[in-house]
């Protein structure tokens, strides 16, 4: 069994399909999929598809690459992560890949969203890119890590290096791997995916993007997730059921997910996926980004 710790359903090329995806998910043992809010004009779908789906969890945040979207307040967070299939606080985090220029708006961004994750207890997905640096620091600085009083969380779509992955483990955060480490130009971050203990890691898509390895190129999507799982076992030497079951282990255990809640999510993959072959159209795909 197998989780996606990280993906985008409700982007409109796979909300348009997601009969098939669920259908896809089943037929590679994928249970679960958190669904990650990027903006707050969207987040009423994103809720919507985690309260129908009973294997779908999602989270509520303002990605650091959206600029010119509505700003949240700590109390705007702390209230749209009110629902229980809300299991985290992101994504967050800082870009200075993508943007450039003064990005101080993206470093208050993060704040705020440390601040509702430590006034909800709902861990932190944190998206990181050309900007490790000031990304530990703020998390230091707000006591983001569960050494902190935090709630934690995970860095997700990991790519960074072993040095930002140990700092981040010391906090009590998780890493996640994407399909990047199937990529045969990823040397470093497979290296990375080697040593990063079993109890500390998760996998994920970022689907639509960054399909892994034999897909790579094509729409990425959470059923793909298995083969994430695939190359960090060939990494390791170790049979892929050591990785599935620690990092779905990982997922309940990291967002909060109680046993019997984890089992009717089990369950429900399937009925879900029935469920959704009848009401093919109510996924509204024109309303998303
Ligand atoms: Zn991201
Ligand atoms: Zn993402």
């Amino acid at each position: 069994m197998y989780i996606d710790s990280h993906c985008h359903i409700n982007f409109p090329e796979l909300a348009a399909r997601l009969p098939e995806i669920f259908g896809k998910m089943t037929d590679n043992l994928v249970s679960h999929a958190l669904c990650v809010s990027v903006n707050l004009p969207d987040f009423p779908q994103v809720l919507a598809l985690a309260q129908q789906y009973p294997h779908v969890y999602a989270s509520v945040g303002v990605h650091p690459d959206y600029e010119d979207t509505p700003e949240p307040s700590v109390a705007q967070l702390v209230a749209l992560a009110a629902d229980p299939k809300i299991v985290a606080i992101g994504e967050t985090g800082l870009d200075y890949f993508r943007l450039t220029g003064d990005l101080e708006w993206q470093r208050e961004r993060f704040r705020v969203h440390i601040r509702a994750s430590r006034a909800t207890g709902k861990p932190l997905i944190i998206h990181t890119r050309a900007a490790a640096e000031d990304t530990l620091r703020i998390m230091r600085e707000e006591g983001a890590g569960t050494d902190a009083g935090g709630a934690g969380g995970v860095m997700h779509c990991f790519t960074e290096s072993q040095a930002v992955a140990d700092a981040a483990i010391a906090m009590g955060f998780f890493i996640s791997f994407s399909g990047i480490v199937t990529f045969k130009s990823a040397k470093d971050l497979q290296a990375v995916a080697r040593t990063v203990p079993l109890s500390h890691m998760l996998i994920e898509t970022d689907s639509p993007y960054l399909a892994p390895v034999p897909f790579r190129g094509r729409m990425n999507e959470p059923g793909l997730v298995r083969h994430v799982a695939e190359a960090i076992a060939a990494l390791r030497g170790v049979p892929v059921e050591t990785v599935a079951q620690a990092t779905t282990a990982n997922f309940f255990r990291l967002f909060g997910i109680a046993p019997s809640a984890e089992a009717a999510g089990t369950g429900g993959t399937a009925e879900a996926a029935e469920a959704v072959q009848a009401a093919v159209g109510r996924a509204a795909p024109g309303q998303a980004t």
